[in-house]
Formats: C-alpha cells, structure tokens, sequence
C-alpha cells in the first residue's frame, strides 16, 4: 500500500516528498519531534504530546504550530494510509526551515518545515513478558535533554552499544546518577516504592513516565522523584524502562548486574495491569463518545 505522508501543508506519497538540502533539521539537526501512539484509532495523551511540542519549539526559538490544526491532520493522515481504526505510531518532525547555511540563527522570519508519517504499529509483547537487559552508558549528551531534539547522535551510538551487547537500551549516566535511556525514562522499585529521576534539564519529561506516576497515585504505589545512583543497583529489587513505544517494560539485568531474581516484579505487573486497564478506557470512552 502507498505511504503518504504530510510535509508543508500537503499529503503526498513518501517518493515525491522532498527537502532542501539547506534545510536547517538536515545541516544542523536544528528541530524537534514527537512520537505519538493511537491505540486502535484512539490518540494516547496527544494533548501531552503536542504541549511537549510547543515546549520544544519554544525552547529552540522556533515558531509554534497550530496545535488544533496538527491534530486534525494527524486524523487524516491516519485515514489516508487506512490506519483509522489500527494501532498506530505517529511521527512528527518540525524544523526551522530552509535558510542558506550559517550558525547564524536567520535574521528575518522563515517558514518551519512540518513533516508527519504514520506506520502500524505493535509493541514488543514478549519483551514486556520477559523483561529485558539493559546497558550503562557515559552521558554524553548536552544539558538541554528537556527538549525532545531532532539531533540524536548520542543517542544512537548509545544504542548501538546497547545491541552489540544484546541489550534493548542503554541508560544514560552523569555523575553516577541514571537518568534515563536513549529512548526511555527509567524506573526503579525499592521494597514497594516507587523512583524515578526528577524531571530537569537533563532528562525528557517523558508522558508515559507521566502517566505511570498518576497510575501510582491511583493504586496506590508511592512514588519518589529523586537521583539514582549506580552504584545502587544491586539493592533495587524491580526497575522498568517507559515510553510511548516501550510502554512499561520490566528490566531484568543492567549490564552484569541481574535485578531481582531476574523475573518481572509485581510492581512492574501492577503497573503494566493498570496501564492496559488506562488504554482499553480510553478505547471504551471513544466507542461511546
Ligand atoms: N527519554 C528520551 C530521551 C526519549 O527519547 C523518550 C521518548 O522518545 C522518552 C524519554 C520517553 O518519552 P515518552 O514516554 O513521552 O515517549
């Protein structure tokens, strides 16, 4: 089937949306993005998504989107690769536009460049069941991580690592504290609480991590934002990885070290529980609406 995409006011097949080669997203990774899940048709906190968005943007000093409008064309987009009704991943990508190339932000106003796709999409089930390992690996990235930035090449070495060590991520370190992965905010358990690394200029505000401490309030886990030390991980007795495409994954073993006694929790089964109660809501409360 076609892929069409939305780039600049348009939906067209992948092969025939192109960029400027002075794009700014492709010269200096000068943009943000968002990934955004629809659950059978249903948007998954798109309203956290797209404030996030906004966020990013205004952090980089670029013009924002028409949030209302971004939405309705994600809904058409959805509808035109036939995914209305499918599990769906959505990406999004804004840059600053195109501009002759200089670190020079431009001086007059340019068009962002808006560019949306859409894919099916099915998280890793056995992964959730099974748990996963995971790596440590040296933050080297820059103490802005609170924007959800297009330039990600630390990330990607960081994963690369993470694979080549048969692990599915890679948790950043910074002064001896984690602070979340390449593509995840991280959780740990100690006895029947609930840590996570507060939100800062070093961390994404992550909305899965947003919504795992509201589903903690409601069952009842209690949660604490505090810093992760590594060297505290052989105390933990569970720890997830959380994202929109990860969902909550049970971490089974960082690097050497085995968490727990290497199975899921029943804090991480909880909380997986009462996630999938939260989206199969949402689908209900769509069907009456
Ligand atoms: N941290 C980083 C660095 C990420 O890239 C992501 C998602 O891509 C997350 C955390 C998790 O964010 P969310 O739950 O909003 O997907």
């Amino acid at each position: 089937m076609e892929n069409i995409v939305y780039l600049n006011g348009e939906f067209l097949p992948l092969e025939d949306a192109h960029i400027s080669p002075f794009d700014r997203g492709f010269n200096f990774g000068d943009g943000a993005y968002e990934v955004i899940r629809s659950y059978a048709g249903k948007f998954f906190r798109m309203d956290d998504h797209l404030n996030r968005l906004l966020y990013s943007l205004h952090e980089l000093m670029i013009p924002p989107v028409d949030i209302t409008s971004v939405s309705h064309l994600i809904t058409q987009l959805l509808e035109k690769n036939k995914l209305a009704m499918s599990d769906a991943l959505v990406y999004m990508q804004v840059t600053r536009g195109v501009f002759p190339r200089s670190h020079q932000l431009p001086s007059q106003e340019i068009r962002p460049t808006v560019f949306m796709s859409v894919s099916q999409f099915q998280p890793q089930h056995d992964l959730q069941e099974t748990g996963v390992k995971v790596i440590l690996f040296p933050d080297i990235r820059w103490t802005r991580c609170d924007i959800k930035t297009i330039s990600l090449l630390p990330n990607m070495m960081a994963r690369n690592k993470a694979t080549s060590e048969g692990a599915i991520e890679a948790l950043f370190v910074r002064d001896d504290i984690i602070l979340e992965g390449t593509r995840s905010n991280f959780c740990a358990i100690y006895r029947d609480q609930l840590i996570t690394a507060p939100t800062s200029r070093f961390t994404l505000a992550g909305v899965t991590r947003k919504v795992v401490l509201e589903l903690c309030k409601s069952v009842g886990i209690p949660t604490y934002e505090n810093p992760i030390y590594a060297n505290q991980l052989r105390h933990f007795h569970e720890m997830m990885i959380l994202s929109t495409s990860l969902e909550v994954t049970p971490v089974v073993q960082v690097d050497n070290t085995i968490i727990g006694d290497g199975k899921a929790g029943e804090i991480t089964r909880r909380l997986q529980d009462a996630f999938h109660k939260l989206v199969e809501k949402l689908q209900v409360q769509a069907e009456l609406s």
